[in-house]
């Protein structure tokens, strides 16, 4: 078992607004806030987003008309695009694959009535040596955002580092 997945099940429980499917420890979330996670190790570079369906498409039930969900459809295929997530260039890394959880737009109401997105994200990287930041760029992609939290693990430790307006950089080896 390699140390990411030993380590992130751990790092996501201390995150109020992100949890497994399968148990998810849902506290409200913040609106205009998503967690993100980054573990690099090796050559693989994973990363998850909870995003609150308030900032991934303006309301949090399950869609009730066909412009409802035509916003859900959107931000389901921005998502599972991966596109938000920029790793640094010369690291060359390639995305593997994407999994996206929606959670509240369904049959099942979630606990206080929320509803958000998840998402996994796993890369490979050519040039891991290479990948010393990453660029976040939801809050483009989803303009309700104002904040976003990044937790990262690599080599060198853990980090924390907030993102707000427009701010994309997220350092890997600070
Ligand atoms: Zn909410």
């Amino acid at each position: 078992m390699n140390l990411s997945l030993m380590v992130f099940p751990f790092l996501l429980a201390l995150l109020p607004a992100a949890a497994g499917a399968e148990e998810r420890h849902l506290g409200p979330h913040v609106h205009g806030q998503a967690s993100v996670g980054v573990s690099v190790e090796a050559d693989a570079l994973d990363a998850q987003l909870s995003l609150p369906g308030h900032d991934a498409v303006g309301f949090e039930h399950p869609p009730g008309s066909a412009q409802e969900r035509a916003a859900l459809d959107k931000a389901l295929a921005v998502l599972r695009s991966g596109t938000w997530l920029v790793p640094a260039a010369d690291a060359h890394c390639t995305l593997v694959s994407a999994t996206v959880s929606p959670h509240g737009f369904g049959g099942a109401t979630e606990p206080g009535g929320h509803a958000d997105i998840d998402a996994v994200y796993h890369y490979t990287c050519h040039s891991p040596a290479r990948l010393d930041h990453v660029d976040v760029r939801l809050a483009a992609a989803f303009p309700g955002l104002q904040k976003i939290v990044v937790d990262t693990i690599g080599a060198s430790g853990s980090n924390q580092q907030t993102l707000q307006g427009t701010a994309s950089h997220v350092e890997l080896k600070p």
